[in-house]
């Protein structure tokens, strides 16, 4: 068995977006196949977007940081850029994306859902908001998961809130996260839908609490010339184009002298997270641009 040999060409798999993990999304190599599921989960990445043709580098930058995190790697079973480009991350195996238990079955909900990223920032007071390309993708793929089995039709239904019903959930509707976000979340019922069969809609819960990510997801790159300030009032610019930075617990953000998530871990091991030659918190980038839009994961 190879990654869903029968999805269509339109899913990029994880060997053509370049995954560093790509061999452990594959079912051939042990990991726990968890379809036929009756649960979706539509999450947001709580961060910035890429430019079209941007994606590939953007998943192996989010699969760095997922792995660097705690092990979760692309965390998600798929991800769906503003594009309506659309990667294939664990696939038909279990997720690192809802650890939050399930209460009909007493395990993580990783285990009986698949979860899906929308790429984006799509909660105040960002705003993204889902462009049809990404729909008209989202609808196509669940077309194909719901024909060839993967997803039984409960998924087309909404599955309340805290229920463990089979249904489809916003992140939000299985633990205290805002996740999907706001922009996202309230437009669920008219995108989740194959044919013309539209899904009863949802009565959004409350937004609250924390999210279940040990560490803010998000990260941020800026170009060469980027100017902010440090938190005891020095000066930093970026060296390169693609300086990345990422939003550490707290709300603080962190440096990496390079273009490269790679050179942030490669940076920790040798001389320790806490070193303050390479990644000392910054106050505040000046002038990072569209690159505002990064916040921690909610
Ligand atoms: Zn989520």
């Amino acid at each position: 068995m190879t990654w869903v040999a029968d999805a269509p060409d339109f899913v990029v798999r994880p060997t053509d977006w370049g995954a560093a993990y790509a061999a452990r999304y594959d079912p051939a190599n042990g990991r726990p196949i968890i379809v036929p599921c009756r649960k979706l989960i539509v999450h947001h990445s709580a961060s910035n977007q890429p430019a079209s043709g941007g994606e590939a580098a953007f998943s192996r930058q989010l699969e760095a940081y997922g792995e660097s995190r705690d092990g979760a790697a692309c965390e998600y079973n798929y991800l769906l850029y503003p594009s309506g480009v659309l990667h294939g991350g664990f696939g038909d195996t279990r997720g690192c994306h809802a650890s939050a238990t399930d209460p009909s079955t007493g395990s993580a909900y990783n285990s009986s859902s698949i979860g899906i990223c929308w790429i984006g920032y799509f909660h105040p007071d960002v705003n993204d908001e889902p462009t049809d390309e990404a729909i008209a993708t989202f609808q196509a793929w669940l077309g194909f998961m719901v024909d060839s089995g993967r997803l039984t039709q409960d998924v087309l239904s909404y599955g309340g809130s805290m229920t463990g019903n089979p249904g489809w959930y916003g992140h939000r509707d299985v633990w205290g996260t805002a996740c999907c976000g706001d922009t996202l979340y309230p437009l669920l019922p008219d995108i989740i839908q194959v044919g013309s069969q539209p899904s009863p809609g949802p009565t959004p819960p409350t937004p609250g609490g924390d999210d279940d990510m040990p560490q803010p997801c998000g990260f941020i790159t800026a170009n060469a010339g980027t100017t902010g300030h440090h938190v005891d009032g020095s000066e930093y610019e970026c060296p390169i184009d693609g300086t990345t930075f990422w939003v550490a617990p707290g709300g603080t953000i962190q440096w990496v002298h390079g273009g490269e998530l790679d050179d942030k871990m490669a940076v920790e091991r040798a001389a320790g997270r806490k070193t303050d030659t390479w990644d000392s918190p910054v106050g505040s980038p000046d002038n990072f641009g569209r690159l505002a839009g990064d916040k921690p994961h909610m």
